[in-house]
């Protein structure tokens, strides 16, 4: 047998040429590797990425849940009966109610006001209702600002139904963040949700529009309320505003709500707009604490309404402040700052303050106040 010696010899180099070459394209492939897990992993630690949500979007045969999860958007398709999509207006009215906590102007500061209800024990550790037949007033603007309006939006829509069922009751009436934002008035908007509104290819305002579940339960919110013989609304009530109408919390309410849906140039083609989004309007109005009034105009308000107290928000101040003798409360406290907040308690009629730690505290009277505007 004549074995072709030089044949077996070009074999053999082009065996480890070939052997060269994989060697080296597995080197270069591993080398890769290494550099874009590197890049990958610095990419993680860019804060851009931000997470949100839920928002529930109603589809004629079910809703859809989106929710954004480290700058990425998931969406679930859940059952049509997974929340309820039906929220009707109740009577605003409510007597012998022994215990109230009231705070305002959150404006997103989610965190601040979880430790604040915490401490003050209207929520337990574990964020569920703690309150028994206790009622909370959130006395508007929780949107705007900061940067957690959604995980409070869906704290109270949790504490609501947890409330209850234990014969409590959580009101959250709408400020006048809430109608700016609902009338496409987005100036306000923390640069965290114009994200948002990028990734899931929707204007903020459409979030919670008439098909989603949060936009049908705010649309269902008052903007007034009244328990024994306080009313709580956002701005005040003027005496501008009680000359154009008679004073029916339910019907000025449903007034209110009817309007979300308006758009402003058919509002402003009447009076209808400087009535109820002019400076002297419910959720608008500064009056109590900038207007110098007198002790007996405040009376006079009183009697119209027919009430002893008005609570009020928008006009912050470091602290919840006593006004008029007691006739008038404010309670916006500067939780949108993030740092500090206090809630007004009323127990079977006795008004005090509550601080951030849960300690109770007299009011410093109108010395003490430097009011901010919201
Ligand atoms: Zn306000």
């Amino acid at each position: 047998m004549k074995i072709n010696f030089s044949s077996i010899k070009k074999l053999s180099n082009q065996k480890n040429m070939l052997k060269t070459t994989l060697t080296f394209i597995l080197l270069i492939f591993s080398f890769s590797c290494v550099f874009s897990q590197n890049a990958a992993d610095v990419n993680e630690n860019i804060p851009q990425e931000i997470s949100d949500g839920p928002y529930i979007f109603i589809e004629p045969n079910n809703l859809v849940e989106k929710t954004i999860v480290d700058g990425k958007v998931v969406s679930k398709i859940l059952d049509k009966n997974a929340f309820d999509t039906v929220f009707t207006a109740e009577t605003e009215t409510f007597k012998n109610v022994k215990n109230i906590a009231a705070l305002s102007d959150i404006h997103g500061q989610y965190d601040l006001a979880v430790e604040l209800l915490k401490n003050n024990k209207i929520i337990d550790k574990n964020l569920n209702w703690n309150f028994g037949k206790g009622h909370l007033v959130l006395v508007g603007d929780i949107f705007d600002r900061g940067s957690k309006v959604n995980e409070m939006l869906w704290l109270l829509y949790k504490l609501e139904n947890q409330a209850k069922k234990k014969g409590g009751k959580v009101h959250f009436l709408l400020g006048n963040h809430e109608y700016m934002v609902l009338h496409q008035d987005l100036r306000y908007i923390n640069e965290k949700y114009k994200t948002t509104s990028t990734l899931l290819n929707l204007p903020y305002d459409k979030l919670y529009s008439n098909k989603t579940v949060l936009g049908r339960w705010l649309r269902s919110k008052p903007t007034m309320i009244k328990i024994n013989n306080s009313v709580f609304v956002h701005g005040g009530i003027s005496k501008d505003f009680l000359a154009q109408k008679n004073f029916n919390i339910d019907e000025i309410n449903d007034t209110m709500r009817k309007s979300i849906d308006r758009s402003k140039k058919e509002m402003k083609s009447t009076n209808f707009y400087d009535e109820y989004y002019g400076k002297k309007s419910l959720i608008w109005y500064r009056g109590y604490f900038n207007d110098n009034l007198q002790d007996t105009e405040i009376s006079e308000i009183l009697n119209h309404i027919k009430s002893e107290h008005i609570i009020v928000g928008h006009c912050s101040n470091e602290e919840v402040v006593q006004l008029f003798d007691g006739k008038i409360y404010g309670v916006d406290s500067s939780i949108k700052k993030g740092k500090y907040g206090e809630i007004l308690f009323i127990e079977n009629n006795q008004y005090s303050r509550r601080m951030l730690d849960g300690q109770r505290k007299p009011f410093t009277g109108n010395a003490a106040l430097k009011v901010d505007i919201d």
